[in-house]
């Protein structure tokens, strides 16, 4: 039997209605190279989203190609409980590197898990024990930005604030204190610019009013507020909602201010992918505790990281009687085939694709994607890095959205494969963020096939 047939048979999808799933006939990606994926029928697709926001060097990239078939050689895993390996500690020191700017990285600690949820989860659980074993037992809420969203496990569904991926499980969830995001398309107090058509008058000027309710939350919290979880930047699965810049280094100001911890959660932002190795790096900015996952094997692997500071390591320190041990791990922690090709994609990032390169080629995909402002339904082309986002609405003067259930973005995405181009929308937020290796030619050819796709569902008028 073919892979389609036994997938609708066996198989359960993530994110996916079975029903309509197995009404359909399935993609199957059976090879990639660069980034174009190919399927069981020989059809050629860009890979428009990297392969759910992970791929950064492109597919069958001969380095870590190499490099996972050199570790191959020699061991593909053994455990990191009660032992080491010659790989992982290596990724932790240019990992650590890469994100103080230091050659002298003293004090951080890496944590290595098997994805982003985890990689988030092990931070929520850090800290909470940390702040135990300080004796700051009232410092047990965790502070989030509305529409965030880091993971499925229970804890990191509980800092994130998603209806639609969370309500059937809110019994399981220990809750968090929600604060605004502050993305700009949607700002309730229309502060923001009105990119077009929209009376100028209506708009006032930021007064980073979004700040000024997270300094309210925290004060309204006062020592019980343990850490500020967020995504800095660019939410991803809120709908590549971008904030304003300066918002990160304000919010990092009134965390430290208060005692209150930052964590990032980076997931989806790091190694490079907003024109910085990491988001944070715009501001200046260095969290207590760094979530990392998606890119961090340049798309290959599943292996995550939580990144610890001196401080919170400290809180764990004492004699094995004092249980004061981080009690958490996974069978696969460090994983050398993991470490390996996150080496390699690390060094790619230093060489074939440094920081100056994406910030060129997103610059490119920038200026293309203008054109989508052509569109009466295009509410909001915005960028950052190699992020490409277009909302499109049902009344872009009033932003008001089209009904859910018309699934608008879904269905441009779906048409988009007919003009060979992958990639998968955020409700109504269509998304181009291929890999880094993308040439400008491959650049235009996604811009032209979303660009139709949107016209063969929202006609153009
Ligand atoms: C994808 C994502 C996660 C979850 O990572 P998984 O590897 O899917 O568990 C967490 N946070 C952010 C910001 C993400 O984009």
């Amino acid at each position: 039997m073919d892979s389609a047939e036994l997938d609708k048979r066996h198989v359960w999808h993530p994110f996916t209605q079975m029903r309509e799933w197995n009404a359909g006939e399935p993609l199957v990606i059976v090879e990639a190279e660069g980034a174009v994926l190919r399927d069981a029928q020989g059809f050629e697709y860009l890979d428009g989203n990297s392969s759910i926001w992970t791929n950064l060097h492109g597919h069958r990239r001969a380095e870590i190609d190499g490099a996972i078939r050199e570790q191959l050689g020699r061991v593909a895993h053994t455990s990191f409980l009660g032992l080491t390996n010659d790989v992982a500690p290596q990724f932790a020191f240019e990992l650590l590197r890469a994100i103080t700017r230091s050659d002298t990285p003293e004090g951080w600690r890496v944590f290595f898990s098997d994805d982003g949820s985890t990689a988030v989860e092990a931070g929520l659980k850090m800290i909470h024990q940390a702040r135990q074993q300080r004796g700051e037992k009232e410092r047990r809420v965790f502070v989030s930005l509305g529409a965030g969203y880091h993971g499925d496990t229970v804890g990191a569904m509980s800092v994130g604030h998603s209806t639609v991926f969370h309500s059937a499980y809110r019994g399981l969830m220990f809750g968090s204190r929600e604060v605004m995001s502050p993305a700009c398309y949607r700002c309730p107090f229309n502060r923001a610019a009105p990119e077009r058509g929209m009376d100028a008058r209506l708009s006032r000027k930021c007064e980073w009013e979004c700040v000024g309710a997270a300094a309210k939350a925290l004060d309204d919290l006062g020592d019980a507020a343990s850490a500020f979880v967020m995504e800095p930047r660019v939410q991803g699965a809120a709908g590549m909602t971008m904030h304003a810049h300066g918002y990160l280094s304000r919010i990092a100001a009134l965390c430290r201010e208060r005692g209150v911890w930052l964590m990032l959660d980076e997931v989806m932002t790091g190694f490079g992918r907003t024109g910085a190795m990491f988001a944070c790096q715009h501001e200046g900015v260095m969290p207590d505790v760094l979530a990392l996952g998606k890119g961090i094997t340049g798309g290959y692997l599943p292996l995550a990281a939580t990144v610890a500071s001196a401080e919170i390591f400290a809180a764990f320190d004492g004699e094995h009687s004092e249980w004061r041990t981080f009690f958490h791990g996974h069978s696969y922690s460090g994983n050398q085939l993991g470490c390996a090709a996150a080496l390699a994609s690390l060094r790619l990032l230093g060489t074939v694709h440094p920081m100056a390169h994406v910030r060129s080629r997103g610059e490119f995909l920038r200026v293309l994607a203008q054109k989508f402002w052509e569109h009466p339904n295009v509410g909001d082309v915005r960028c950052e890095g190699m992020i490409c986002a277009i909302e499109i609405v049902e009344d872009f003067v009033t932003r008001r959205r089209f009904p859910a259930e018309n699934r608008t973005g879904f269905r441009v995405s779906e048409a988009a494969r007919k003009h060979w181009l992958i990639t998968r929308c955020v409700g109504d937020v269509l998304v181009l963020m291929p890999p880094y290796c993308v040439s400008e030619e491959q650049l235009a050819q996604a811009v032209d096939g979303l660009w139709r796709a949107l016209c063969g569902v929202v006609p153009a008028k």
